[in-house]
């Protein structure tokens, strides 16, 4: 067997995943010791079309699971307790975190409010062996926060996510150089990063099933069925994965927000509802993130998977929520409505699955404002301009089915 971590003199590389238990609902109990032993579920509401966000161990045993309809989760487990998000409380919490993070990692990536990826120094002999870092991490989050941290390490992103999902709940998992296919391989294809259920499908009925099989499956016949996405698979199956670790010093490159729904959208008033809040979702992310994005894109999968996105340029940056909202909704009525209508009028199955906005083409006022930026903050006549001038870039096709395009991150 091949080791797929390089070792060097310069030692070999070492990325340490980090990733909090049921975070919304870990909080909520570190909050409300009286719901300790209840299962909880933190998201929307079960009366109106809410979705859960997180549920704790204890629900999850009824069948309870993030971005499951929230009545649907009342109807699993009835005596759960429902509870909406404090994303305030969730943020201050995360921050907490991150800080200790700080103290061991060279470079670190947040990738969400409770997950994030370290670079830890090369591993090199005399040095500090990475089971005794996570240990210390682990405890140090429990006395000083209160919360549980699952973590993996491994010579890349990929796997360490792997073994941080594979180790919890409250897990710590280190694979070793030379050790990366034997841990990979008897795993599921459904395992791997960026394979979906659709995916999952497909590679199964390519007679793939495990990652194993998928590492030893030819190249060529995997372009020829999945595309770039293909090639990138095959690669995970093999441990390879170059992704750096990127400190998120600079602005995110885009910030954006789906959502996959119980039941298919088929009418054009409801997806528009869906359309506002995810927009509403997306401007607070940028206005947390203290950044503007002049370009909106929306994203849309139909039931049969098919996917496309659009976008727009506004006139200028913005992180306003009616300037994102506005600019979203007229994608949705300019290039996805006379879609739904058609496939309605042909009796087609087609009906929305999943919904998404994105904010991208950011700009960071915090570091250009003596570009004068800062006056273009908050403008809310912009999508009367948008409105009003006719003139303005159409709304124009753009990649479709892109495996990379950001997607929703389940709070685990
Ligand atoms: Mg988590």
């Amino acid at each position: 067997m091949i080791a797929a971590s390089p070792q060097t003199s310069r030692g070999f590389r070492r990325v340490m995943r980090c990733d909090l238990d049921c975070f919304f609902a870990a909080v909520e109990i570190l909050d409300h010791p009286a719901l300790a032993g209840k299962p909880v579920v933190v998201g929307g509401d079960p009366d109106r079309r809410g979705v859960v966000s997180t549920a704790n161990y204890t629900a999850r045993q009824y069948g309870v699971h993030s971005a499951m309809s929230a009545a649907v989760a009342r109807r699993l487990c009835p005596h759960a307790v429902f509870l909406r998000p404090r994303f305030e409380r969730y943020r201050e919490l995360s921050a907490r975190v991150m800080a200790i993070l700080d103290d061991y990692f060279i470079t670190r990536e947040r990738v969400s409010i409770d997950e994030a990826y370290g670079e830890l120094p090369p591993g090199l002999p005399g040095c500090r062996r990475a089971l005794d870092i996570a240990r210390e991490i682990k405890a140090r989050v429990q006395q000083e926060t209160g919360l549980v941290i699952s973590i993996g390490v491994a010579g890349n992103k990929s796997l360490s996510k792997l073994a941080s999902d594979c180790s919890k709940p409250d897990g710590c998992l280190i694979i070793k150089p030379g050790e990366e296919l034997a841990f990979l391989h008897p795993l599921p294809v459904g395992r791997l990063l960026g394979v979906g259920p659709h995916t999952r499908e497909r590679l199964e009925r390519l007679g793939l099933t495990t990652i194993g099989q998928l590492a030893q499956a030819s190249l060529p016949d995997l372009q020829a069925h999945f595309g770039k996405q293909g090639h990138w698979l095959w690669q995970l199956a093999n441990a390879e994965d170059n992704r750096p670790v990127v400190s998120e010093h600079g602005p995110p490159k885009s910030i954006s927000r789906e959502q996959t729904y119980e039941r298919d959208i088929a009418d054009i008033e409801r997806a528009a509802a869906q359309i506002q809040r995810l927009a509403e979702r997306v401007a607070a992310d940028a206005s947390d993130e203290q950044v503007l994005g002049q370009t909106v894109h929306i994203k849309v999968k139909w039931s049969d998977f098919h996917q496309i996105t659009r976008q727009c340029a506004l006139p200028r940056a913005t992180n306003a929520p009616e300037d994102i909202a506005q600019a979203a909704l007229r994608l949705l009525h300019t290039t996805i409505a006379p879609l739904l209508n058609a496939s309605n009028d042909s009796n087609a199955s087609a009906a929305i699955r999943l919904l998404g906005v994105g904010l991208s083409n950011i700009t960071d006022p915090r570091h250009a404002q003596d570009k004068g930026y800062l006056r273009n903050l908050r403008t809310p006549h912009s999508i009367v301009q948008l409105l009003l001038f006719p003139d303005l870039p159409e709304a124009y096709p753009s990649a479709s089915d892109d495996p990379n395009l950001p997607s929703a991150s389940a709070n685990n």
